[in-house]
């Protein structure tokens, strides 16, 4: 009995051991991701701004709140 539960206990430690090994690795690309992001260029005053800042709206891409709702009033 006292084998099952050392058994358990290295499979227990394997799967803890195993959670932030992955963990780490996938706070380590996010962290490089921003470096890879593509610029997108916006709709109203053509400045290039990094793909996860955009603000869209009906296909058009923009860099602030203040010319998305610029260019829907024209
Ligand atoms: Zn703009």
């Amino acid at each position: 009995m006292a084998r099952l539960f050392l058994i358990l206990a290295i499979v227990l430690l394997a799967v803890v051991l195993w959670r932030s090994l992955q963990k780490k690795i996938t706070t380590q690309t996010s962290t490089r991701r921003p470096a890879a992001l593509d610029m997108i260029r916006c709709d109203y005053c053509g400045l290039h701004v990094p793909e996860d800042r955009t603000l869209r709206l009906h296909g058009r891409h923009y860099c602030s709140e203040e010319h998305m709702r610029v260019d829907n009033k024209r």
